[in-house]
């Protein structure tokens, strides 16, 4: 650092050493093969350049077949162990651009065999140490900045904008404020490179374009300590990427950019007339203040620096002026010599050492003095001094050099005395006077050094303002779709509510209409069951009629064959009575009666028999025709059957019930048939067994027959009078007895249609119960949603009520002011009736606004309670994305978390893989020298804490200054 810097005087000697000058030519590049442009370089030599005839000589001209690694040992090898050794270096890169200026200065950043000179400086110097005394620890710390439209902007710090150039006390230059970052490996330095990079790229659009106009600065700071001789070394290297050197006019700038260009044209100009001014020797002025790149360079070129200019060139004959120029700077500089020498710091004794030799040398330089003076004395005296005796300026100057003294050349000056015309008064009085002004320079340096950095942070605060602004903006918008949004709904909604109102009404009418059916259909269906009891009613009247009929056919039944019985014993009586009377007329005759009584029996015996038969026809018969009914019974069933299955069939039924009529009739017309068959049978028998007997008996039995028969055809006659009208009423009960079946069929068809009906009527009921159900329920929600409307009016209407009493509680204050006034304007000028009708204007004024500002209100009242409405839906929606965005929470959190692990594995892994390394380095190195790097307050933590060496207090991201 320069404060540490020993300070200048009584330094070591310092060596004149002339400034290296390079010359690296690139390759064609496809762009200017392209065009056609040749080749128009030529080396005669490897340390000349002929261009067109005109020949250029320099170090050494690196050619555009030269590897990376070749140029660098070349141009930089030398200056890494005159840095270690104290001294301050630099190497900058001038061309046009395109010429490989970059290319040379960092190569490709990473790639071993294109890297360029940086980057292998940075590997030597860490290497050179590692191998050196074990007693030596090291402090290096880098600085890198960029210099654009003569502003310093600090590429570590992007917030340092326009840093300024200041001098120490030794008068070396320096960045103030610049920040110093302390390393301790390559690949800090490398990181550092990277982040300035980085930093360069921000807020450029186009990076090609602004490289090639801004110089980029980037400085190594070496200090070592040797920890036994506490002597301190300090070696300071410049590695400079400077702008394109070529004329505005070919880039066709314009504007900003013309301005651009002749900024940097300003400082590379600047550069051009300080190595002018130094080439030609001209020490007492160089103009270096007129550029912060010449400042910063001061120390570089024609001071205390070994410096290497690296010349790129582009050898295309597109480009041949501009190679000429600079190949011409390169010439120029050449000629520049600096005087170089080891910036040591020195120990006490050292001090005391040099303290003594001053003192002789001082004391040698009285007694010089004091000749000089006794010779001047006898010179003035008038006497003459002989050559002999005349002091040799020149042995004596020399004597005093050899012994390791240094003359400065102001004492050589004064000692001289008045050789120059200039009066030492007036030299310091000017000297005074610069030093004041440069101080004032500085000063004013530093105040815009402030005043940018303000600006800056005033931007970055505006920045940041906007940025709000933009973002309220935005929250705005999309509070303003949200809020259409929700009126979208709200409208949607409403709709929404008249829809389901009008379905309710709908569906109420609906359930009127439904109920009064119901109640018709109620009233039909308790006519319908009135009619079945009625039909039920007369069917068991019916029932009964009929069992009744039926107990009266059977009682009929009964009643005839008691009569029969009583007929046939009739029958037997009158047999005997017939026997009776025989005997008792002839009982007295003779053997003839017997035989004629006996006959008689056999014939009433016959007659008998012919009863019985008789009797027995007519119960067959009867026995027939009770199975005939039966069988007739089961017809009927059948038919009833048939009626029940298929009304079609009645119409059969009734034929059927017809034919069976017919056939019953035909049977009777065939039963009569019969008995008066029989009748004929026995009449035609009785008259045979009469013709029999009348020839054999006698006449006087003819009487007694011809009786008998009379009183038998009597019977006869009523007994089958009686039988026909049996019959005939049993006919009559079975077609009555028939007709009541019939009518108990269709009653029971009926009444299964009706409990058919009755049946589907129960299940409509029991639809339409569930409808009604439902529609009460649907009731109920309405009614539910219609007390919350009411909730929200009452509320909308206490709110109405407050902003009213508000309004009167204004209104009369309004009104009491106004009065007030008025009274007190009444009081000051009587006749101000404009005044007051102008306040009448404002008052109704006012009261419109206040009655406009009410209806807003109420606008928003009711906004607002369709807003809280639409609340609970909202609140819904809020609550399922609170619990999505929970959800989400948790899951980041999850990921934090394992992206947390997955940090610190990786951090684990890169701490060992350093410790490896380092490890690594320590064996290299073995006892060799060690690197601090202190830890100072505000120090960037990102970097591995210095291993194996002492962490002394100082360091860190310090700002440099004069201390
Ligand atoms: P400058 O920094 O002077 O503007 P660059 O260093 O960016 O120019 O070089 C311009 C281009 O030419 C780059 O692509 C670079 O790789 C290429 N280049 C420069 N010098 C050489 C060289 N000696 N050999 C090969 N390519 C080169
Ligand atoms: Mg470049």
């Amino acid at each position: 650092m320069a404060t540490q810097q020993s300070p200048a005087p009584p330094g070591p000697t310092p060596d004149e050493c002339s400034i290296r000058v390079i010359s690296r030519v690139r390759p064609l590049n496809s762009s200017e093969e392209k065009v056609g442009s040749k080749f128009i370089l030529k080396f005669p030599t490897d340390d000349s350049i002929n261009i067109n005839g005109k020949l250029f000589i320099f170090d050494k001209i690196l050619q555009p077949n030269v590897s990376q690694e070749d140029v660098y040992n070349t141009t930089a090898k030398t200056i890494v162990a005159d840095v270690l050794a104290g001294y301050n270096g630099t190497i900058f890169a001038y061309g046009q651009t395109s010429s490989g200026k970059t290319h040379t200065m960092e190569g490709v950043l990473g790639d071993s065999k294109m890297q360029g000179i940086i980057p292998r400086i940075i590997a030597d110097i860490f290497n050179y140490i590692y191998q050196m005394d074990e007693n030596l620890e090291f402090h290096i710390k880098v600085s890198y900045f960029e210099i654009y439209m003569d502003k310093i902007k600090d590429l570590l710090d992007i917030s340092k904008t326009n840093l300024s150039v200041h001098e120490d006390k030794n008068k070396v230059t320096y960045v103030k404020g610049a920040t110093e970052r302390f390393v301790s490996s390559p690949e800090e330095v490398m990181e550092a490179i990277e982040e300035g990079k980085s930093n360069r790229h921000v807020a450029v659009t186009n990076m090609n374009e602004h490289s090639s106009r801004s110089h980029s600065v980037f400085l190594i700071n070496v200090k070592q300590e040797h920890l036994e001789t506490e002597k301190k070394l300090n070696g300071k290297l410049y590695l400079v990427d400077l702008a394109g050197s070529e004329k505005v006019s070919k880039t066709g700038a314009e504007g900003a950019v013309l301005d651009e260009a002749k900024n940097i044209n300003k400082s590379l100009s600047a550069l051009g007339n300080v190595i002018s001014a130094l080439a030609d020797g001209n020490k007492s002025h160089v103009p270096y203040r007129d550029s912060k790149l010449t400042r910063i360079l001061q120390e570089s070129l024609g001071g205390n620096a070994r410096t290497t200019i690296v010349i790129c060139c582009s050898p295309a004959s597109y480009n041949e002026s501009e190679t000429k120029s600079t190949l011409m700077f390169g010439q120029r500089a050449k000629t520049i010599k600096n005087s170089v020498k080891v910036n040591e710091e020195l120990t006490a004794d050292e001090w005391k050492r040099r303290y003594e030799k001053e003192k002789e040398k001082n004391g040698k330089l009285k007694t010089w003095v004091q000749k000089l003076e006794a010779e001047l004395k006898a010179w003035r005296s008038g006497q003459s001094v002989t050559s002999e005796e005349q002091i040799d300026m020149k042995a004596s100057i020399t004597s005093i050099e050899s012994e390791g003294l240094e003359v400065a050349p102001t004492v050589m000056e004064s000692s001289i005395g008045n050789l120059s015309t200039i009066t030492e008064a007036e030299k310091t009085q000017w000297d005074g006077e610069r030093i004041k002004l440069y101080a004032q320079l500085d000063e004013k340096d530093d105040e815009i050094n402030n005043t940018s950095q303000m600006i800056e942070r005033l931007k970055e605060q505006m920045m940041e303002q906007e940025e709000l602004i933009s973002s309220g903006k935005k929250d705005y918008d999309v509070l303003q779709q949200e809020m259409a949004r929700i009126q979208t709904d709200n409208e949607s909604a409403k709709d929404e509510v008249k829809e389901v109102l009008q379905a309710l009404e709908e569906l109420a009418m609906n359930y009127d209409q439904k109920s009064q059916e119901v109640d018709a259909k109620n009233i039909e269906n308790e006519a319908l069951a009135e009619e079945l009891s009625k039909k039920t009613n007369s069917l068991n009247a019916l029932q009964s009629d009929y069992d009744s009929t039926k107990d009266s056919v059977s009682h009929q039944k009964k009643r005839m064959a008691d009569m029969m019985s009583g007929l046939l014993k009739d029958l037997g009586d009158i047999g005997e009575i017939v026997g009776g009377g025989d005997s008792k007329s002839l009982l007295g005759t003779s053997e003839k009666l017997e035989e004629e009584f006996t006959v008689a029996r056999l014939y009433i015996s016959r007659m008998k028999s012919e009863v019985k038969s008789l009797v027995t026809r007519s119960q067959n018969f009867e026995t027939s025709s009770t199975e005939v009914n039966k069988k007739l019974e089961t017809a009927v069933k059948e038919l009833s059957d048939c009626q029940l299955t298929i009304q079609q069939h009645e119409a059969k039924m009734s034929s059927l019930n017809e034919t069976i009529k017919d056939i019953d009739h035909k049977k009777r017309l065939l039963q009569e048939n019969v008995d008066s068959l029989n009748e004929e049978i026995a009449k035609l028998r009785a008259q045979e067994q009469i013709h029999i007997t009348e020839k054999e008996k006698v006449k006087s039995d003819a009487d007694m027959t011809s009786a008998l028969e009379q009183q038998m055809e009597v019977h006869r006659e009523s007994h089958q009078k009686q039988l026909s009208g049996l019959r005939d009423e049993i006919d009559n009960k079975q077609s009555l007895i028939d007709q009541l079946k019939e009518q108990n069929q269709k009653l029971s068809l009926a009444l299964d249609k009706l409990q058919i009906d009755y049946d589907k009527l129960k299940a409509e009921e029991s639809e339409k119960t569930a409808k009604l159900n439902e529609l009460t329920l649907q009731i109920d929600r309405k009614e539910q949603a219609r007390q919350d409307l009411k909730g929200l009016e009452e509320t909308v209407a206490k709110e109405l009520q407050t902003l009213h009493n508000l309004r009167k509680l204004f209104v009369q204050d309004l009104q009491n002011r106004v009065r007030k006034s008025q009274m007190k304007k009444d009081d000051d000028e009587d006749d101000d009736i404009g005044g007051n009708a102008a306040q009448k204007q404002k008052i109704s004024f006012l009261e419109n606004n206040l009655e406009q500002l009410t209806k807003v209100h109420k606008q928003l009242v009711r906004d607002n309670a369709d807003l809280r409405c639409e609340l609970p839906k909202l609140e819904k929606r809020l609550r399922a994305t609170m619990e999505r965005v929970k959800a989400l929470e948790g899951a980041l959190k999850e990921a934090k978390e394992g992206a947390m692990r997955d940090r610190k594995r990786y951090q684990h892994e890169v701490d060992r893989i350093k410790e490896a390394v380092r490890q690594k380095n320590l064996a290299r190195r073995g006892h060799a020298a060690q690197i601090a790097k202190p830890i100072r307050p505000g120090q960037h933590p990102g970097g591995s804490p210095a291993t194996g060496t002492g962490i002394r207090g100082g360091g860190g991201m310090a700002v440099n200054g004069p201390q």
